[in-house]
């Protein structure tokens, strides 16, 4: 086991990380898509998963099979995405026993469990970014009060459009001003279906819950992403939907929260102690 002087995250140019108010409303998605999207701009990019509640990128990336190698002095190599390597990912799920466990580890585990992860792996990417586990939880707190010290360009925060989710969403906001963290802005996930006959958008569920959050409080408002079944289908395969589906709705809006994040660089910081 590493002590905790080790330092953190080394290989890593720029960390982000992606958070939201609850499940179920595409965070996963989103880092996923944000990484796929990054890595065609020509960047190296990793995705650490440590969302403890439902650790799910390396089915969304195709890997879950795959088994993390250690290095003669004990070091994780992260598990590459493509032949390329310039799409890696670790994620919790890998040290299950079995697909299909819950991370059940107490306390003094999970966190050993979390700092190895952030400071075991060897890591060659531009950007890192950090999946962690929803709201407000016990989990989530423990996954942040492990990275506090770590430098992060930010979080990104996801909601779906409904004021349910806004709500959880503005929770996790205050969370992130308390704490010290860079908010780098919101994204609303789900938001309008588009038709794949007609391309015409159409509002199925209540919109614009995220944008009007985003205004009220200050933060950069990064996009919508609208319901896209190819999306649900690839994220189900393990296939990478950036690659199928370059010029859709959703790759274009994921093409221009990369651009709006990339220029947040100026602004990193340390999250605080
Ligand atoms: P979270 O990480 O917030 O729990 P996920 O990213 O796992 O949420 O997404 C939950 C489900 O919703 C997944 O099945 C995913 O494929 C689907 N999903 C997320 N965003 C979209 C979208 N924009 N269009 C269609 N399906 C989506």
């Amino acid at each position: 086991m590493t002590s905790s002087i080790e330092p953190v995250l080394q290989g890593v140019g720029h960390t982000m990380l992606v958070l939201s108010g609850k499940g179920g409303v595409g965070k996963s998605t989103a880092a996923v898509q944000l990484a796929a999207t990054l890595k065609s701009a020509g960047h190296r990019v990793g995705i650490l998963d440590i969302d403890l509640c439902g650790p799910s990128i390396p089915r969304m990336m195709g890997v879950e099979d795959r088994d993390v190698l250690t290095t003669p002095d004990g070091k994780w190599i992260p598990v590459y995405v493509d032949e390329e390597k310039r799409l890696s990912v670790i994620s919790i799920a890998f040290f299950l026993d079995s697909k299909n466990d819950a991370v059940i580890w107490r306390g003094p585990k999970k966190n050993a469990m979390i700092k190895q992860l952030l400071t075991s792996v060897l890591w060659d990417v531009d950007y890192l970014i950090i999946d962690t586990p929803p709201g407000t939880s016990d989990e989530h707190i423990s996954v942040m009060e492990n990275i506090r010290g770590v430098p992060v360009l930010g979080a990104v925060l996801v909601t779906t459009p409904q004021m349910v989710a806004v709500a959880d969403v503005a929770r996790e906001l205050t969370f992130c001003r308390r704490t010290g963290i860079n908010v780098l802005g919101i994204i609303e996930n789900m938001s309008g279906f588009v038709c794949p006959n007609c391309s015409e958008c159409s509002n199925i569920l209540a919109t614009g819950g995220g944008e009007q959050l985003a205004e009220r409080t200050n933060v950069p408002f990064l996009g919508r992403v609208p319901i896209d079944p190819s999306l649900a289908h690839c994220t189900e395969e393990g296939v990478s939907y950036l690659e199928k589906f370059a010029n859709s709705s959703v790759s274009k809006v994921f093409w221009a929260v990369m651009t709006k994040l990339l220029g947040s660089e100026s602004d990193e910081m340390e999250v605080e102690n």
